[in-house]
């Protein structure tokens, strides 16, 4: 029939997502309303190895704290207290 090859099980089926366990943000839970761009040590808890701003899905974070750790970051990457790229990263803290 027509219907021809679209029969053929597309995006169905095994579905490997699944829902990680759903995290609270780190910030709420502490209370923390407003991100500290001098604590450097706490930042680099939300940066990758490679010196990005992790996502909002690996670190739990809600948006309100997640726009602030942003600001914060970019603040002490401007005063090079933390990374921009991997290249700066050195084994201090
Ligand atoms: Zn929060």
């Amino acid at each position: 029939m027509a219907d021809r090859g679209r029969s053929t099980q597309r995006g169905r089926g095994r579905r490997k997502f699944t829902p990680p366990r759903r995290k609270r943000c780190v910030l709420c839970i502490d209370r923390i309303d407003v991100v500290d761009y001098k604590q450097v040590g706490f930042l680099r808890t939300f940066l990758t190895n490679r010196g990005k701003i992790r996502p909002r899905h690996k670190t739990g974070t809600c948006g309100k704290h997640q726009r602030r750790l942003a600001v914060a970051i970019k603040r002490a990457r401007h005063l090079a207290l933390l990374p921009y790229t991997a290249e700066h990263i050195r084994h201090y803290r």
